[in-house]
């Protein structure tokens, strides 16, 4: 990351950053096109950041979150830990109660539906706006309009995605629904045989998400934006704004933007807000293709193995796993990307891992499934860009533009309600 140490105390600027993510670079690249000054806060290494380590997935198809109506069939598998979507560790639970209480509340096809309808515009500019962010970061090369496929190994898991598809229908995203052999003709590299396929053709993905992230830091940096490589201590209102302490000192913004992913909402809890938030952990490892194996051309779902497996580069492919529900800060715990692993083994002609370890990193998840975007009620130099889940890398770019247009007193772009901070400050009717 391109940076600049806060060695004096009382820098200030006109808009502070926290968090350098997809999300945080974004949103300082687009204040910094506005003219603002803005100075953008990360203590980590690449590595550190979700937006380096996901699967690239930008799809106008990403609109139905995690808790939907399905939730309560797979319930018993999920509470046993029999489920390779997803893995709880009972011990973390009681400390993301209210999470968890949103999360079963939204469970429920009328709340799935507005979700989607909430998510649809996000979703809708989220590929534009990659592109038009690629072409001045120098990464068009990494972006491709390769569609994305989700796989179902019998038909009973396919006819259980109805209501899905159904949906997706309603809203007018395209999709290609195929059979085995037609899924097959698609991506040859394929040696599992799937039972249907459905293919969203309005979707590209990123062949090196962390490449993108540092070459919008490099971007931001080119743009006389300037980073301080430290961790937000704290943040405080003050008479003209805001004084955010780092190790080095303090530094005083008029606006903060506060977009430091899964790490958001333990630094907006001491000045009152209590989100119901998690992290949902995620881990991937990457395996080189064998040599004689057709190329994987789009990053694939596989459904029943709960994870996806997305090329990076021509014999590169990364696996995925599921979530993982548990403190974003507690050790690894290899067993679920060890299992997409082997499943993975079975669906490619895939060699040895390439990593020595695998990568694990936290989805900032709010219960909905849908982001925190806007001015915190309470403190109106605040704005809070965090949540995106399990489509921050793709929705970033957007959110970014919001982000400027709040901060600059233009009308959003996009319709914000469904993303008030408010909602997930409060119980849920259940
Ligand atoms: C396995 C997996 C697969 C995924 N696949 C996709 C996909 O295909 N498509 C998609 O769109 N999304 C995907 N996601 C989700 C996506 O990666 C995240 O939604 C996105 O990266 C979140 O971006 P962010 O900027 O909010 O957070 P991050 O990228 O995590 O960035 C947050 C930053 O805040 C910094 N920070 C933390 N604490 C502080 C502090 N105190 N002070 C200052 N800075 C701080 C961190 O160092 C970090 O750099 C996936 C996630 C996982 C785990």
């Amino acid at each position: 990351m391109s940076e600049q140490h806060a060695t004096t105390a009382g820098d200030s600027c006109d808009v502070a950053v926290i968090g350098g993510g997809m999300v945080g670079l974004a949103s300082a690249i687009a204040l910094r096109e506005r003219g603002l000054d803005v100075v953008l806060l990360d203590p980590g290494e690449a590595r550190a950041r979700t937006s380096f380590g996901n699967a690239g997935v930008i799809s106008r198809g990403s609109i139905l979150p995690m808790a939907g109506p399905a939730l309560w069939g797979k319930l018993p598998a999920y509470l046993r830990n029999a489920d390779r979507a997803l893995r709880l560790r009972y011990t973390h639970l009681p400390r993301v109660l209210p999470w968890t209480v949103h999360f079963l509340a939204a469970a429920r096809t009328s709340a799935w539906r507005r979700a989607a309808g909430a998510l649809l515009p996000l979703t809708s500019a989220a590929y534009t706006e990659h592109e038009r962010l690629a072409a001045r970061a120098g990464t068009t090369h990494l972006l491709k309009r390769t569609g994305w496929i989700k796989a179902y190994r019998t038909d009973e898991a396919f006819a259980a995605a109805a209501l899905e598809r159904a949906i997706l229908a309603e809203h007018g995203v395209a999709m290609d629904l195929l059979d085995g052999p037609g899924l097959r003709d698609l991506e040859p590299a394929l040696v599992r045989p799937f039972a249907r396929a459905m293919l969203l053709p309005e979707t590209g993905s990123v062949g090196d998400p962390g490449a993108l992230v540092e070459a919008c830091a490099a971007l931001f940096a080119g743009l006389g934006g300037r980073t301080i490589r430290a961790a937000t201590r704290g943040l405080a209102p003050e008479a003209e704004g805001w004084r955010i302490d780092v190790e080095a000192g303090p530094v005083f913004a008029r606006q903060v933007v506060l977009a430091a992913g899964a790490a958001s909402a333990d630094i907006a809890r001491p000045l009152g807000y209590r989100f119901a938030f998690a992290a949902e952990r995620g881990y991937h490892r990457h395996y080189a293709l064998h040599p004689d194996s057709p190329p994987l051309t789009r990053p694939i779902l596989d459904t029943g193995a709960g994870s996806i497996l997305a090329p990076m580069g021509e014999a590169r492919v990364r696996v995925l796993s599921g979530v993982e529900l548990d403190a974003r800060d507690a050790p690894p715990d290899h067993i679920q990307i060890e299992a997409a692993a082997r499943e993975a083994m079975g669906t490619l002609r895939l060699g040895g891992p390439l990593d020595n370890q695998p990568w694990l990193g936290a989805r900032p998840s709010t219960p909905d499934g849908l982001p925190v975007i806007g001015r915190a009620p309470r403190h109106p130099g605040l704005i809070f860009a965090f949540g995106h889940g399990h489509i921050g890398l793709s929705t970033g770019p957007v959110t970014g533009q919001i982000v400027a247009d709040l901060a600059t007193g233009r009308p959003p772009r996009l319709p914000l309600e469904p993303f008030s901070p408010e909602r997930l400050l409060r119980w849920p009717r259940l």
